[in-house]
């Protein structure tokens, strides 16, 4: 988005303007005269030198602006309500950090002439900058950019705004030999009349900013990583390099961040599925299409059977469906063709099918010339049909009814991108009355997306996913209920593992737009009763206009994990438009016929992006109750064990994954490679230990535990693993640290 040049620009400039002097309100409501062209700095120089040193930027009613340009060019207001944001405001990060994106650029411009440059916005945690060059930079090259970047730097230039009109613009821009630049005004900023750019030295960028007032600011900065991107997030559009960073006000700040990365990398769930077996991906299966290895088949399976038990004490049940669906059903649904660009292409049964479906495509987008016509009917006879009364001679309208046609009398299959569709014809399968409700139909539905390969990352971003997916059919009266023990749900399974720390974001509607289904007073309804649920559920929530889904609101969990990452997990929502598209009725009491409300919910969310965030949250170190191999039995020496397989299947009969190290090595190597291996509990066996009938209880965590009797440490691990108790998570806080997934921000165009 562009923000428009100020209404009063350059007013400033004239000469009774120059001479008269400006009003500013100051957060404490105290109002002082400036000289009118004054900028925050400015004003912060007034006060002192030392705020005007730790004056990163201003924000005017809400936006935040660039600290040195005169204050009577960003606003009309009188008196100016101005707020400096110092290196203590937590808004002051996001400018420093994208100037330094402007730093980084310029510098990788000295070190690698005749670069492209494409967009630089902030992330969650630091910047990144797209560059489009031949050489491949590399992790090698940072050094050399980063010594440049200290060099720019050290000479303090300030950042220098200035507007040119769309035609100079482009000018300007081909002038620097910057084509993704010069596209990006021709095509995405093509409604915008004047353009603002920022000087810094040599280097000048498109951007709307704002920046710090001088490259001498940041403090503290590091080059992170650099990976493949493509030129506005299209797999068909040119390849860029993506280089990311990081900066902040304080050395000491940063060198927490870098720590914070490295155990983040230390958790890697794609490093630790590997070392650890818990996962695969083959490229010979596909890409973004997840292999659960035992170990990781079983960590899931638990989590299933949990959630299985869990439901039915809650009076859900549960259902089955296949993995695809004939198109039309996704038409009805609105998931086709609105989302096809995310969809795996049509199955199609007929030969002629794909042919009919690019022939379709083609007149939507009037583009089927007369030769392409001819072909068409010419493949379409070879593959068996034969189109006699195709309406060569109507229009556009009539070719698609009569292609349309036919198509309804084949079978097209999508694999499924939604559960929902599925479970509605269940519910549809018996006549329904409001005794019934509410029906809370349960599944772990597997569904496919066809995500971009370069947004796939091991089990977070995949391409065939399992939801923990419930719907749930109710009369507008249970909503509440249902809206209260569904979180009451999600509060359960969260806690089973650990997940205690998270709060609920409440997502409603724009008032102002009129993309939702259902009327306002339905929608005011519905969000006030979402609200009150939550305030008496005592969970902490927030609420978001303009994020809901157009067919209702709904309640997302963001759950901080181990290290204080936030994740987007479980999710509850309201819907009033499938029940509609898909004339739900119930019967009720009076005998009418009703239309039903449904919840969409998930608790997991999908169990792949699930785990892989509890392989993180863990370092893949599971508790009891979840690992993989929770016990394994170490013996003295070889005359040991039919004595260990005896533990053994005492422990298997009492439902333990347990294992005996058969290897002949010393007790020592056997303990290193149990924790290596991350096993909750080993049995040491000696002679001693035999004889006495017991065994030598080891604690991965906290070490030696002492002799036990087999009946005696079967009890404890029971109770341990029965009440799901979490030992290994190590709680660290860490501030400004954001969700593990990449978000950029506003910033740059
Ligand atoms: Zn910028
Ligand atoms: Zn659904």
């Amino acid at each position: 988005m562009f923000r428009a040049a100020p209404r009063n620009g350059g007013r400033a400039a004239t000469n009774q303007k120059v001479f008269a002097t400006m009003q500013i309100q100051l957060p404490d409501g105290s109002i002082k005269d400036y000289p009118a062209g004054s900028s925050a700095l400015d004003v912060a120089r007034s006060i002192g030198e030392r705020l005007a040193n730790a004056t990163i930027a201003a924000e005017i009613n809400g936006q935040i602006v660039d600290a040195n340009r005169p204050l009577t060019d960003l606003t009309d207001a009188d008196p100016i309500p101005l707020k400096l944001l110092t290196t203590k405001d937590p808004a002051a990060i996001g400018v420093l950090r994208h100037s330094c994106a402007h730093v980084m650029a310029r510098a990788v411009m000295r070190v690698f002439p005749g670069v492209g440059l494409a967009f630089g916005p902030t992330t969650g945690n630091g910047y990144y900058y797209d560059f489009d060059l031949q050489t491949p930079i590399s992790e090698e090259d940072f050094p050399r950019i980063e010594a440049e970047m200290e060099e720019i730097i050290k000479t303090a230039e300030p950042f220098e705004r200035f507007s040119l009109s769309r035609d100079e613009a482009v000018k300007f821009v081909q002038g620097m030999n910057q084509e993704l630049k010069t596209e990006h005004i021709e095509t995405g900023l093509a409604d915008h009349s004047s353009l603002s750019f920022y000087r810094q030295g040599e280097f000048v960028d498109l951007c709307r900013g704002p920046h710090i007032p001088d490259a001498g600011r940041i403090k503290a900065f590091k080059l992170l990583s650099v990976a493949g991107a493509y030129w506005k997030g299209d797999a068909n559009n040119r390849h860029l390099q993506r280089l990311y960073g990081t900066a902040f006000f304080d050395k000491k700040d940063l060198q927490a961040h870098l720590d914070l990365v490295e155990e983040a990398r230390r958790r890697d769930h794609r490093v630790l599925g590997k070392q650890h077996g818990l996962f695969t991906i083959s490229n010979d299966v596909g890409q973004g299409m997840c292999l659960w290895l035992p170990k990781g088949a079983t960590v899931r399976a638990l989590l299933e059977d949990f959630i299985k038990q869990e439901l039915l004490r809650r009076g859900y049940e549960p259902v089955y469906s296949p993995h695809v669906g004939r198109v039309e059903l996704y038409e009805i649904s609105g998931h086709f063709p609105y989302y096809r660009d995310s969809q795996f292409a049509p199955i199609f049964g007929h030969p002629a099918g794909q042919l009919v479906d690019n022939w379709k495509q083609m007149l939507v987008a009037n583009e089927l010339t007369e030769k392409f016509e001819g072909d068409f009917l010419a493949t379409a006879l070879d593959l068996g049909c034969a189109f006699n009364d195709y309406p060569r001679s109507a229009n556009n309208d009539e070719k698609l009814t009569y292609l349309s046609k036919w198509e309804k009398q084949q079978e097209r299959y999508l694999l499924k991108p939604m559960n929902c569709p599925h479970h509605v014809q269940m519910y549809k399968a018996i006549p329904r009355s409001y005794r019934d409700l509410p029906v809370r139909l349960a599944e772990f539905g597997t569904v496919y997306r066809h995500e971009q390969s370069g947004e796939l990352n091991g089990m977070l971003r995949v391409r065939g996913l399992t939801q923990d997916d419930a719907h749930l059919f109710c009369t507008p009266e249970q909503v509440e209920q249902e809206f209260k023990d569904t979180l009451d749900l999600v509060k359960y399974v969260l806690s089973s593992v650990g997940l205690e720390d998270y709060r609920v974001q409440l997502s409603k509607r724009d008032p102002n737009s009129d993309k939702y289904v259902g009327s306002p007073e339905l929608w005011d309804n519905a969000e006030s009763t979402l609200r009150r649920v939550l305030q008496e559920s005592g969970l902490n929530f927030t609420e978001c206009e303009g994020e809901a889904a157009f067919y209702g609101p709904k309640a997302d969990f963001m759950v901080r994990d181990a290290i204080g990452r936030e994740w987007q997990l479980g999710t509850v929502q309201l819907d009033y438009n499938l029940p509609e598209r898909f004339k739900l009725e119930y019967v009720g009491a009076d005998n009418a016929t009703h239309r039903p409300v449904m919840i969409h919910r998930a608790p997991f969310g999908s169990m792949e992006r699930f785990v892989g965030m509890l392989i993180e949250h863990f370092a893949a170190a599971f508790p009891l109750w979840l690992a993989p191999e929770q016990v394994r039995i170490l013996g003295l020496n070889d005359e040991m064990l039919p004595y260990c397989d005896e533990v053994k299947k005492q422990f298997q009969q009492a439902g333990f994954r347990v294992t005996v190290d058969r290897q002949s090595a010393n007790v020592k190597k056997k303990i290193r490679d149990a924790q290596l291996d991350l096993v909750p509990y080993m049995l040491v066996i000696g002679p001693k230990d035999r004889d006495q009938g017991g065994v030598s209880v080891r604690d991965r965590i906290e070490g030696d535990l002492g002799f036990l009797t087999v009946a005696d440490a079967i009890t404890k691990l029971t109770a341990e693993r029965d009440q799901r108790i979490i030992r290994q998570a190590i709680k660290r806080s860490f501030s400004g640290f954001g969700d593990g997934g990449e978000s950029a921000s506003q910033e740059g165009y």
